[in-house]
Order: structure tokens, then C-alpha cells, then sequence
């Protein structure tokens, strides 16, 4: 009975992904402790910072400071690692240009359409054929490309062309 089975399928796959999903969640809030962590170092060392300028009423050699400077340099490249660890365990990137959490594989933001800067993985040589994967008949697909495109892009991910609003 293939609606028994596409329905059984359904659900276990829908049990995967709730445990994908408490996964990725427990990743991300372990990692954002760590950058709790690291605001707390450039905190205190805004702190001793502050303590050096008043100490020497502003007139300190650049050396009292280095060190303090230093550590906000490290904490906040380790926020940065830190971050985008999390966005490779939630699958996504940030848009250089507008900030939007985009898919990591997408060549084009869906928000703002600006290519993607890291490569794109080429096609694959030779497998072109049928590669009819079962989509849902509702699914939005690029005017351009016939790339499936989420509900609310504005930009398709895969070729970059702007898709018209419709109402
Ligand atoms: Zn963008
Ligand atoms: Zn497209």
C-alpha cells in the first residue's frame, strides 16, 4: 500500500529530523556559552583598559595597553569562529551584503540576490540526465532556472534572478 508506506515514511523521517533539530539546538547553545564566555573576557578587559587610561590620565605609552588590546582582538576572533560554527551547524551563512541567514550552498542570497562569494560547486559532469526528483507540485521553482525556491525568496539561491511577487 503506497500511501501506508509514503505515510510511515513521513513520520519516522518527521522523528529524524525533531532529533536533527534538538541536535542543532544543543550544538548552538553550547556555543553560544562559549561567546558568553568571550564577551565576558572583552569585558574585563575593556575594564583593565579603562582602569590603565585613568591610572595614567591618558598619557600611558601604547605599550600598558597592548596587552588588554590583545585580548579583545583574540575573544572577538574567536567570537567570529564561534559564530560561524554556528552557522555550519545550522546549515546557513550570513549575506555579506544584507545580513539575511541564507542557505550555505545557495550561489545567491533570496533576499538581496548578491552571488555568493565562496565557490559553487560545479555540476556534475555527465550525470545529467533525469534527474526528475519528486517535487511537490506547489513547490516555487526560479522563473529562470526551474531551481526549487523557499516561499519567501525574493532572489533565487541558485541563479540570482529576481522572483516577481504574486498575488
Ligand atoms: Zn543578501
Ligand atoms: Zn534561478
Amino acid at each position: 500500500m503506497a500511501f501506508f508506506d509514503t505515510l510511515g515514511k513521513t513520520i519516522s523521517e518527521k522523528g529524524k529530523e525533531a532529533t536533527q533539530k534538538a541536535k542543532v539546538l544543543a550544538e548552538t547553545m553550547q556555543l553560544k556559552g562559549q561567546i558568553s564566555t568571550e564577551e565576558n573576557n572583552i569585558q574585563l578587559a575593556y575594564q583593565e583598559i579603562g582602569k590603565l587610561a585613568y591610572d595614567s590620565q591618558l598619557q600611558a605609552e601604547a605599550e600598558a595597553y597592548s596587552e588588554w588590546f590583545d585580548k579583545v582582538r583574540e575573544a572577538k576572533k574567536r567570537i567570529r569562529e564561534l559564530e560561524e560554527k554556528i552557522n555550519e551547524v545550522e546549515g546557513i551563512r550570513i549575506c555579506r551584503n544584507c545580513g539575511a541567514k541564507i542557505p550555505r550552498d545557495a550561489a545567491f542570497c533570496n533576499q538581496c540576490g548578491t552571488k555568493s562569494e565562496q565557490s559553487v560547486p560545479e555540476p556534475v559532469e555527465g550525470g545529467e540526465s533525469e534527474v526528475s526528483a519528486v517535487r511537490l507540485p506547489e513547490e516555487k521553482k526560479c522563473p529562470a532556472c526551474g531551481e526549487p525556491i523557499e516561499e519567501d525568496s525574493r532572489f533565487c539561491t541558485a541563479c540570482g534572478a529576481e522572483i516577481a511577487e504574486e498575488d
